[in-house]
């Protein structure tokens, strides 16, 4: 058979459209990013052992969300347990080492969404649940409702089976004395080392959750809630636009709606996920002297860490291998 020349051109400009598509890295089948809190966190204040400490914590959680992504497990399953860990972990204000409201007490709040249908789950003001993310999740899975507060939901948290503990078990002597100088000095938030806990991360089916967990804010008012357990506040996932996880403070998160507008700018306004989380973060929130930030991951699995304190506590992984673990601005 005589091959023809135009056979052959055929065949070589095919070549050099599809051989560039071969060469260009395969796109991330799963995605994973958490923060561990955003501050005045400054090299100089954390000492080598210390920093080694929220490295080690941070890899551990991160490893925990990996192993069920890369499984073909949820990412509401992969962000459950993320959290979970650096929940059990005193370092980050979220479950044990939660910080002290002004009355001397430890009230917990968390939320988890699922981005394929919105459906949320949340608990506010918590004092005895031992993991208040499964007690989101379960508020999300099996009542009719999205969010619930103090002794109700702890009531039907027990019921669902999760760990109680006594009021006392989240107390740490570090946070203990944070608050007893932040007392002193008459200052909800003396170093702003908010230090709440957040994961969202992508499944092999191409679907995302977010979740986020606290303490809140040092000497908040008895009763007071933040952002972390409000649906598109501290919290926001959709699999058509990005999955949102903020730290920060919490009342200028809730009233400038910060994981739901950024979800927003990249539906309505076409922004790319980096850009729509920087004009939140960046720019209306710094305008209004307010401090934090996000991390974010759209479908296609990119990532954004985005914050305007010196600090924020995180990390990303993802199945092509990449990975990063960090603490300090640039
Ligand atoms: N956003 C949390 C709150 O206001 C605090 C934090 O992120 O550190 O409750």
């Amino acid at each position: 058979m005589k091959i023809s020349a135009l056979t052959l051109l055929v065949s070589a400009l095919l070549l050099m459209i599809l051989l560039p598509v071969v060469e260009t890295a395969a796109a991330p089948t799963w995605s994973l990013v958490i923060h561990g809190g955003a501050g005045t966190i400054l090299r100089e204040n954390l000492d080598t052992s210390t920093e080694a400490a929220y490295r080690a914590k941070m890899t551990e959680a991160m490893d925990a969300g990996a192993a069920i992504l890369a499984a073909g497990g949820s990412s509401l399953d992969a962000v459950e347990a993320t959290i979970q860990v650096m929940e059990d972990s005193p370092l980050f204000n979220a479950g044990k080492g939660a910080v002290f409201t002004a009355a001397g007490t430890n009230e917990m709040d968390a939320s988890i969404m699922d981005g394929r249908d919105g459906n949320a789950g949340a608990v506010a003001g918590v004092r005895t649940i031992r993991n208040p993310i499964n007690a989101a999740r379960a508020v999300m899975d099996n009542s009719p409702h999205v969010m619930m507060a103090r002794e109700g939901a702890e009531k039907f948290a027990a019921s669902q089976g999760l760990i109680m503990e006594d009021p006392g078990y989240f107390r740490t002597e570090r946070r203990w004395r944070g608050y007893l100088k932040a007392k002193e000095k008459r200052d909800a938030d003396p170093d702003r080392k908010h230090g709440t806990v957040g994961c969202v991360a992508v499944d092999q089916e191409g679907n995302i959750a977010a979740g986020t967990s606290t303490g809140g804010m040092t000497l908040k008012m008895w009763g007071r809630i933040g952002d972390s357990p409000v649906i598109g506040a501290g919290t926001y996932a959709n699999n058509k636009t990005c999955g949102v996880s903020a730290t920060g403070h919490g009342e200028y998160f809730i009233r400038n709606v910060v994981a739901y507008d950024i979800s927003a700018l990249m539906e309505y306004a076409g922004l790319s996920l980096q850009k729509a989380a920087e004009k939140v973060v960046m720019e209306k929130l710094v305008a209004q002297k307010a401090t934090g930030g996000v991390v974010a991951l759209d479908a296609e699995g990119n990532i954004a860490m985005v914050f305007n304190t010196p600090g924020m506590y995180r990390g990303y992984r993802k199945s092509t291998g990449e990975t990063e673990v960090a603490i300090f601005g640039q």
